[in-house]
């Protein structure tokens, strides 16, 4: 008889937790995930997925106004809120079910409770009271929303999770905010009608990307009419008789129906009972863990945006499900966080991967940089004012492929078949000797022939 009523506790059943919990227990463990609110987590319950199909009906707008260039006679779209919402809470219903039905396929017990450790191996379920004794345990209890420092007015500020249910489309939005998060709902709001004003203290929105792709997204958001403020950050919020009063730092006030922060997320630790177990955070407040994944208690681990380290879908996955192998497949599976490719949901689309050519001018004794802008050919018929951006960052000794981005329709798509070149290593004569596939916008990354810049570290004393 084991000492253990479990071989596997898994807190939290979003992206990393469902992935680990259910390849765990394929492998023969007895597995139990525990789940506070909504089985799927945070991506498919108020992340990625809703966002997607909010992003999607943001995109009529323009397909509606682009079809006239091309013959066609479309009479006043009109667009409703509530419709979108409803029919987006069933799909996100339909997936919850199928992440159980899966879950249960494999023999995992779901147990819908907040669960907290008591010490290292025990594990109360708030719900019931229940202890259970767990062999290996996995915190996968991901991040939640923080909006800073508390502001006056900050009761009527939402973040992200709100705006997926609000009553009605606001008329005037201010998003406070730099990050992919801020661009994207901008996006969204602006192509469903809103009134948007971006707020970011920073000097350009989506810090960490490559610069020519945060000059060239902000052009084109300003150019849809989404006023970008930055250096500046919100003060106090005030409900008036029509809306939300906002005050800038700089004195500006705006009046907006919806206030919403997308200011970074914080890992969802807090009330877990680590300290009971031993588990330590590092200095950013994340689970410290090693590249196993393993925390400072060897049979606790934990996956995700909780130990943020990259704080994507994809990449809880490929971490629960190592885990998971490692622990009951005898694998030796260490995740690989290089070179990761992503995307930015706004409008235009932006995908990247690998360097920016700024770190590759810090890295790398002598860098090329080729890049292209034009305007795409289904914009040329619609009259459109709006480009496309490419631009690859090669190391000019090698002739590597650093880095890759994009900014234009289905950026997110091209950039995961790049994915595969650049994880491949290939060269930008690789690139080249690929024959275009005509008309299209991704044949810019087999023609950009010529280079726009070459840059040589200077040697060191
Ligand atoms: P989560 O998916 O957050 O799951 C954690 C789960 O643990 C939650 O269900 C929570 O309720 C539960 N929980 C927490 N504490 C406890 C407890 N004590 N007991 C029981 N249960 C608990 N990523 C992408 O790759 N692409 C995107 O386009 C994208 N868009 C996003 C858009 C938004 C608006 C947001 C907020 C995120 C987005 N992300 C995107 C990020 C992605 O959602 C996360 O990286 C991913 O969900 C992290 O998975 P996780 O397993 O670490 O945690």
């Amino acid at each position: 008889m084991s000492d253990f009523d479990v071989d596997f506790f898994v807190i939290g059943a979003g992206s990393g937790g469902v992935r680990a919990a259910r390849i765990a227990a394929n492998h023969g463990a007895r597995v139990i995930v525990a789940e506070e609110y909504r089985v799927g987590g945070t991506c498919v319950i108020r992340g990625c997925v809703p966002k997607k199909l909010l992003v999607y009906a943001s995109r009529f707008a323009d397909d509606f106004e682009d079809a006239a260039g091309y013959g066609w006679t479309v009479q006043n779209p009109v667009f409703n809120w509530q419709t979108l919402i409803a029919n987006k809470d069933l799909e996100i219903d339909r997936l919850e079910r199928a992440y159980i039905a899966n879950l249960e396929r494999s023999k995992v017990k779901i147990v819908r409770s907040r669960a907290v450790l008591e010490d290292a191996h025990r594990v109360r379920l708030v719900a019931t009271g229940e202890i259970v004794r767990a062999k290996h345990i996995l915190i996968a209890t991901g991040g939640w929303p923080s909006h800073g420092a508390d502001i006056a007015g900050l009761e009527h500020v939402i973040s992200s999770n709100e705006a997926f249910h609000l009553k009605e489309l606001p008329k005037r939005i201010l998003i406070q905010g730099g990050g992919y998060i801020a661009v994207e709902f901008a996006g969204i709001f602006r192509g469903l009608g809103s009134e948007v004003t971006l707020v970011y203290r920073g000097d350009n929105i989506l810090r960490g990307f490559d610069d020519d792709v945060r000059e060239h997204l902000r052009g084109e958001m300003e150019k849809r009419g989404i006023r970008v403020v930055t250096r500046k950050i919100v003060e106090a919020v005030e409900k008036v008789d029509h809306g939300l009063c906002v005050s800038l730092s700089d004195h500006e006030t705006i009046t907006v129906d919806q206030v919403m922060f997308a200011t970074g997320r914080r890992p969802n630790v807090s009330g877990l009972g680590l300290e009971h177990a031993g588990v330590q955070l590092n200095a950013m407040g994340a689970i410290k863990v090693d590249k196993y994944s393993r925390t400072s208690v060897p049979h606790i681990y934990a996956v995700g945006d909780v130990t943020d380290r990259v704080n994507l879908t994809p990449v809880a996955i490929r971490e629960g499900h190592a885990v998971a192998d490692n622990l009951f497949d005898g694998k030796d599976i260490v995740v690989d966080h290089s070179d990761i490719p992503t995307a930015v949901f706004s409008e235009p689309e932006v995908g990247v991967i690998g360097l920016t050519e700024a770190q590759a001018r810090q890295d790398y004794a002598r860098v090329d940089i080729y890049k292209s802008s034009f305007r795409a050919m289904k914009m040329t018929l619609a009259g459109r004012d709006t480009r496309c951006f490419f631009k690859l960052v090669v190391d000019g000794e090698t002739d590597r492929v650093l880095g890759c981005h994009i900014v234009g329709p289905d950026a997110g798509e091209m950039i995961q078949l790049v994915g595969i070149a650049i994880k491949m290593n290939a060269t930008k004569a690789d690139f080249d000797r690929v024959m275009a596939v005509h008309p299209t916008a991704a044949e810019e990354l087999v023609t950009m022939r010529t280079k726009a810049a070459t840059y040589v570290r200077e040697a060191a004393e």
